[in-house]
Order: structure tokens, then C-alpha cells, then sequence
């Protein structure tokens, strides 16, 4: 195939030798590709912001499907994030945010839904209240997954089917919530407040941009833990989020919390 065009976020990049860079980008036509910007570290200003991190970009690259890089021949900025964010609180979150989508997904599959989901938890991340960004980042790692095909099971057993245990026992490894035949049969469950599950389940059902007013930053730890662990038993990349470890050396942010917009 020849010459294509896609629009997409910047996740990374590295350096290719002297002169040029290899950008990760999550695009909205090709999924994760991986683009050779010949001459971008020699001659930056060629790109502008187009191949930052963060950035929403427009690209035009020679496209071969049965490879793992593709030159790029333009980039044009649509949106510039980064240079917008900069709060480091802000800054953490919208990493962990492109960090989450470049550990999770694999491959030159296309998928808008997740791709719009990114473009808006960055903007949410742009302008919520900093209170609020915990919740935000939180209800986007849990709808990515289900994006993926793995949404956690909150209305049956997740192991068999069966009416739930009054107990709300969480297996992360089974993915949901379990009646209590599973859950005797289960190590590793996590017992779950009605508060948390109630935060969990409107996390996967609302939009993120109103999770601030979801889930209180009081709750985000303990429902934090759960999907923290669901995603390490489901995705074999995930192992935390570094863009946030830095935070927790930070004072906590003010108790208050609303919606983006
Ligand atoms: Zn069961």
C-alpha cells in the first residue's frame, strides 16, 4: 500500500540513530503504529509539535501492512496538549493515560471508540479539577479494558453464573464479582464496600469526564486496588502506572470534586 493518511495522539518516542525518531502514535484509522521521522532530531522545527507526546496529530506515511515501521512523510498538529499541561499533577495523569493504551493494546487494529475515548480523557485531564483527576484516570483504565473485551462482571457470578454473594467478594483474576460457592473456591478475592462497588459499576457505565463527581477522591484507593489487580491478572503488560508513582511523593490534593465541564 502507498502513501495514507491518519489522525492520532502521540504515545512516545526514541531516537533512531543521529537524525531521526521513531514515534509511537495511537491512531484513529490504524490503531498503535510505529512511524520513522527521517531527519526529525536534525531539523525539529519541520514537525513543530506534531511528534510530542500528547499531541493530536495528523500523519501521512508510506503504510506496509506486513511491517512493524512505516516512514512518515508529514505531520501536521491538530492539537498541541502538551504545551497546554502544565500542572505536573496534569502532566502525570495525561501520561497515564498514554502509558495505560500503550501497555494494553497491541497491533494495527483500528478502533475508534477507543481512540475517542483517549482524545476525551485528555482534554477531561486538560480541565477538570485536580481533585477530580484520580477518578478520571481511574474510570478510563477501567473503560479501556472493557473496550478490550474485558469489562469486570458486577451483575452475576463471574465464575458460573449464579446470583451474587451479599458479601460483594471481587475476584481479579476470574474478572467480577462472585456468588458464594466461587468465591470459597477462590484465593485472592477482595472483599469490596457497597460504596466502592457502587463506584466501580457507575466508573464502567458513565462518561469519564463525570467521573470526578462519580467517585470521590476518598473512594478512588480502594477501587483503585481492584482494578489495579484486574488488570495485572488480564493484561501481561500492565504493571502499574510510572507516570503516576512520582505523585504519591506529592501532598494530597485538595478534598473537592466536579465535572470537566
Ligand atoms: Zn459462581
Amino acid at each position: 500500500m502507498g502513501l495514507t493518511r491518519s489522525e492520532g495522539i502521540v504515545l512516545k518516542r526514541h531516537a533512531l540513530g543521529d537524525t531521526s525518531r521513531i514515534v509511537v502514535a495511537y491512531t484513529r484509522e490504524h490503531g498503535l503504529i510505529k512511524l520513522v521521522a527521517k531527519g526529525a532530531r536534525q531539523s525539529p522545527s519541520r514537525f513543530g509539535f506534531a511528534l510530542e507526546p500528547l499531541s493530536r496529530s495528523r500523519f501521512v506515511f508510506y503504510f506496509k501492512p506486513d511491517r512493524d515501521l512505516h516512514l512518515l512523510s508529514q505531520a501536521e498538529t491538530i492539537d498541541p496538549a502538551g504545551s497546554r499541561l502544565v500542572e505536573l499533577v496534569r502532566l502525570a495523569h495525561a501520561h497515564a493515560a498514554l502509558e495505560l493504551v500503550d501497555r494494553l493494546v497491541w497491533g494495527e487494529e483500528p478502533h475508534p471508540e477507543l481512540y475517542d475515548l483517549l482524545v476525551e480523557t485528555l482534554a477531561c485531564v486538560t480541565a477538570a479539577p485536580e481533585a477530580a483527576l484520580p477518578a478520571v484516570t481511574l474510570g478510563f483504565e477501567l473503560q479501556v479494558a472493557s473496550l478490550l473485551g474485558y469489562r469486570p462482571r458486577l451483575d452475576a457470578c463471574a465464575g458460573c453464573g449464579s446470583p451474587l454473594s451479599p458479601r460483594r467478594v471481587f475476584s481479579p483474576a476470574i474478572g467480577g464479582l462472585l456468588c458464594d460457592r466461587c468465591a470459597s473456591a477462590e484465593a485472592g478475592s477482595i472483599l469490596l464496600s457497597a460504596d466502592a462497588l457502587a463506584g466501580l459499576s457507575l466508573l464502567l457505565s458513565r462518561p469519564v469526564r463525570e467521573a470526578g463527581e462519580t467517585v470521590g477522591p476518598e473512594r478512588v484507593g480502594e477501587i483503585l486496588r481492584v482494578v489495579e489487580a484486574f488488570l495485572a491478572h488480564h493484561f501481561q503488560r500492565f504493571q502499574g502506572l510510572r507516570s503516576l508513582e512520582m505523585l504519591r511523593a506529592l501532598p494530597a490534593p485538595p478534598r473537592q470534586a466536579a465535572p470537566c465541564r
